[in-house]
């Protein structure tokens, strides 16, 4: 959000805002009387203990008996300062007055008793100035640090900020963004342009009678453009866009969420048409029967959210828009018709949707002939919209920082990495045996690929560290997009995930912690497998677990007894088993190609795959007919499935 948003939004809030200021004000006011009258007692006090009136000939008294030490006429009295005699020394001194009495003699008594006196002069002038200094400066200053220090309170609304949105909801008058701006999610697109039309011309639909959705869910993984697509929505529709963010209603105090969502809807009702978005919209909108234990105050302000979206009039034009990535976890009150009716899944894009992403954002990048964002593409599967936005900057600013004026292909690539692995962590240098061991686990894993009929071709093995993690890894590529996957490609993905262990076991007769990572992918391909796929033979076709959270990790809960989920582990257990002594076998019979590479990889650190799949023909002996059709294939059809990166883990 940039500045001018926040600006409209603190616009917005001024009317709302302007009694409570009052009552902030006024509350200040008070206190500061209050200081400034006990600071008034108290000088009152002092000046009644430390000054007392004497008479005139209590002063003549004083003076025959030398107990005078100064005296100082001024405006209207005579101020006496008394001797303080040494070995008394009281705690203060007493000074005294008295009035005028025409006294001719008066200086010459002085000057006989020997006593310092002058006369002060009334300096008119600096009076007033003086005053100021004296009364009202220190109290404007406490007033001023007071106001400064409660304002923020009372900004808020009631105590303690409680109960206004106001600092947190965002206005943006033209959002400026479109629909051209979001790519790749055509259906999303399409199933919200009526809602443009509506938004245009509320009335048509009123008046002949049309109920318009209030509210419509967008829900999909993070990162693939649910924001945007709200604002692309406001922005085709030229209406104003609030927004505000799921986690921003659930406060500390009870009853603060509640208010917020009361002002929200207030707020935009009177700027309507428009719309409202809710980020993160499951933060509020969590099931109520939970069992998560109550939540008082996340109940209050979903309540509130309900009956707001119950009571708006849509004639005016109000359409609420919420995103989430957890639809299974919302409240089943909050997808009634009337409220979130409507569900636009905004998933992970596909291979055209990539590539269109890829050049909206490079748009206005300078780029060079050798790009190729299809090749880009290909290479990204998995990735989403603000990952491929993330990728097109990075490659930028890797061309600024080589001095380039357009990017290259090479930079794209090397951003897909970054993106994926983090970037290359010069400062960590692998000890001699380490670089070793990872290189023949690395190529443990691409070897094992190039063995395996119908496998993805190798890309790139690379063993630079990352800052991400990973010691080395392998960059694997699809020849083209799937959306199906047959059991034979799982085992083989099973299979090259556990070469790189292999690899180890066989050459080094011992085996590291690198494997991790593989191994957890192994078992999760192999667990999907038998639990969800139907693909394994001594369960069959049983659905034995269910994905939660699939826009996010997509992780499996297990819903059968506890002597199935035995079984099934012995299941898993025994797919990576076989799995693990294919990938053994298929290395121990091409130990030679496995030592050769290994032996490049630790001088090069990177290898493409065409060098890779040179060696590997030289040393197998395949004829140059085949290599060419190969080699060409793997050119031209880089991709890396799932944008996964087999690794040596460091962890
Ligand atoms: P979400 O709200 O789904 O988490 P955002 O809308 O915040 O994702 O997306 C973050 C950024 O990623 C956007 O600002 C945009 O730059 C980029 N992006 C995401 N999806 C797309 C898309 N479909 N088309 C173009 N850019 C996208
Ligand atoms: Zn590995």
């Amino acid at each position: 959000m940039n500045n001018e948003n926040n600006q409209n939004g603190s616009n917005q809030n001024k009317d709302s805002n302007n009694k409570t200021n009052k009552n902030g004000m006024i509350a200040i006011i008070i206190a500061t009387l209050f200081v400034f009258i006990f600071v008034c007692w108290i000088r009152e006090q002092v000046e009644r203990t430390t000054k007392q009136e004497i008479t005139y000939d209590a002063f003549l008294d004083m003076l025959n008996e030398n107990k005078v030490e100064s005296v100082e006429f001024s405006g209207n009295k005579i101020m006496i300062k008394p001797k303080v005699s040494e070995t008394e020394k009281p705690l203060y001194v007493i000074t005294y007055y008295t009035g005028y009495i025409n006294d001719d003699s008066l200086v010459e008594k002085l000057n006989k008793a020997d006593v310092k006196y002058q006369s002060v002069v009334e300096d008119s002038g600096s009076g007033i100035l003086e005053f100021f200094m004296w009364n009202v400066f220190p109290f404007a200053l406490i007033f001023g640090s007071m106001w400064f220090l409660f304002r923020p309170m009372f900004k808020g609304g009631g105590m303690m900020g409680v109960g206004k949105s106001n600092a947190k909801v965002y206005v943006e008058k033209e959002t400026g963004v479109t629909f051209r701006d979001v790519a790749g999610q055509e259906e999303a697109k399409d199933s919200l342009t009526e809602v443009v039309d509506f938004l245009h011309n509320p009335g048509k639909y009123a008046k002949i009678g049309a109920k318009l959705p209030k509210g419509a869910l967008l829900v999909g993984p993070p990162g693939t453009g649910k924001t945007l697509l709200a604002k692309a929505l406001a922005g085709e529709a030229k209406v104003p866009f609030f927004s505000l963010s799921g986690s921003d209603f659930v406060e500390l105090y009870v009853g603060v969420g509640a208010s917020r969502v009361r002002d929200l809807f207030k707020q935009a009702q009177q700027k309507a048409p428009c719309i409202i978005f809710i980020d993160e919209v499951d933060a509020i909108g969590k099931s109520r029967d939970g069992h998560h234990g109550g939540n008082d105050e996340r109940e209050q302000t979903l309540n509130q959210l309900l009956s707001e979206m119950d009571g708006f009039d849509t004639s005016k034009g109000l359409v609420v828009l919420a995103a989430t990535n957890r639809p299974e976890v919302l409240d089943k009150a909050l997808l009634r018709p009337g409220r979130f009716d409507r569900r636009v899944i905004v998933d992970k894009p596909d291979l055209k949707g990539r590539v269109d992403i890829l050049k909206v954002h490079a748009k206005d990048v300078m780029m060079d002939d050798s790009v190729d964002l299809e090749e880009i593409a290909l290479a990204t599967s998995g990735a989403v919209g603000s990952d491929l936005a993330n990728m097109i900057n990075e490659a930028a600013i890797m061309a600024v920082k080589d001095n380039r004026k357009f990017v290259r292909q090479s930079d794209l690539f090397e951003a897909v990495e970054v993106v994926i692995a983090g970037k290359e962590k010069k400062d960590r240098i692998l000890g001699k045996d380490e670089k070793k061991i990872v290189a023949y686990h690395e190529v443990g894993h691409a070897l094992v690929t190039a063995l395996q009929k119908g496998s993805e071709p190798v890309q790139k093995i690379t063993i630079v560290p990352r800052t991400m993690g990973a010691l080395g890894y392998v960059m694997q590529v699809p020849e083209e997009e799937k959306y199906l996957m047959s059991k034979d490609e799982m085992l083989i993905r099973i299979t090259t995930s556990l070469g790189g262990r292999a690899a180890e076991k066989i050459i080094f007769d011992s085996i590291t912690t690198g494997a991790s990572n593989d191994i957890e992918q192994a078992t999760k391909i192999a667990r999907a497998m038998v639990t969800q796929y139907g693909m394994s033979d001594a369960f069959g076709m049983i659905g034995l677990e269910s994905v939660e959270n699939r826009y996010l990790d997509g992780r499996a809960v297990m819903n059968c007894s506890d002597e199935t989920a035995t079984a099934v582990d012995q299941e898993v257990m025994k797919i990576l088993k076989e799995c693990y002594n294919k990938a053994e076998k298929l290395l121990e019979g091409n130990k030679d190609v496995l030592d050769k590479i290994a032996e490049y990889l630790i001088r090069e650190e990177t290898i493409t795959g065409k060098e890779f799949m040179r060696i590997y023909r030289e040393i197998k002996g395949i004829p140059e007919e085949e290599k060419e059709n190969t080699v060409d294939e793997s050119e031209k059809k880089i991709s890396q499935e799932e944008t996964k990166v087999d690794d040596a883990d460091a962890k």
